[in-house]
């Protein structure tokens, strides 16, 4: 199966219709959470994303939009955008996100938003934490979002005894998933923050084990006039053009 593999989508519909135009032909797409939270268009996305063939996981964002996370939690900005998100969601998407698994399995992949350990909330953005995740696996891979970042995390060899963390940066990475337990992270489609702006995606076929995550520019402009327009916290509009 090709699969379309996509996280952090946070309702920037701009960036989610540039990457379903490029991504080039693909079986279904797995989607890895915060489809909503921070962006203007989170009833757009989801429509978007269920015209399409899919399996999706929860993030914190889409609960936090439903009521289903403490917002003291969020950050001022954060949570005035969640809170914006609640009122714009239209009931059918209020249940959709209620309908959310948290980890999903699928052909020796597990999906999730954060970690293993913790779907929701934990982030694995280094090689101790992937360590502890990987101890947990039920797969041989599992697929994170959540970071932002593309990343990738292997298992480490019997003499290490620990995980390598690799940073996939770059207009496309393409690698071949090995024996090792792996992490991977492909980035994100509407927030990147890894000094990128540029959306990521990454396109997996699980025949063949070949991953390629890759970037492409999308209309930053567009999405922000929407955000200032929708009132959405300035600062939230301006990281978009620094991809941070
Ligand atoms: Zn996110």
């Amino acid at each position: 199966m090709r699969c379309l593999v996509i996280a952090d989508i946070h309702a920037n519909l701009a960036a989610f219709e540039t990457v379903l135009s490029t991504a080039g032909t693909y079986d279904e797409i797995w989607c890895l959470g915060d489809i909503i939270g921070y962006g203007p268009d989170p009833n757009e996305c989801f429509d978007l994303l269920r015209q399409q063939r899919f399996v999706a996981v929860a993030g914190n964002h889409d609960w936090a939009a439903v009521g289903r996370l403490d917002l003291a939690e969020f950050n001022p900005a954060a949570r005035a955008a969640a809170e914006w998100t609640a009122r714009e969601l239209r009931p059918e998407n209020h249940r959709f996100v209620d309908s959310l698994p948290v980890k999903y399995l699928k052909e020796g992949y597990t999906l999730v938003h954060g970690s293993v350990r913790m779907p929701i909330w934990e982030y694995i953005d280094e090689a101790g934490v992937a360590w502890d995740n990987m101890a947990l696996m039920e797969t041989r891979y599992c697929l994170v979002g959540h970071t932002h970042v593309p990343l990738l995390h292997i298992d480490g060899d019997s003499f290490r005894k620990r995980a390598r963390t690799v940073a996939l940066d770059g207009e496309s990475v393409s690698l071949k998933l090995g024996d090792e337990r792996l992490i991977l992270n492909p980035g994100s489609v509407g927030q990147p923050r890894d000094g990128d702006p540029r959306s990521a995606y990454m396109l997996l076929d699980t025949d063949s084990g070949e991953a390629t995550i890759r970037r492409v520019d999308y209309a930053i402009g567009k999405t922000q006039a929407r955000m200032y327009k929708a009132g959405l916290p300035d600062r939230m509009a301006f990281r978009l053009s620094l991809g941070r």
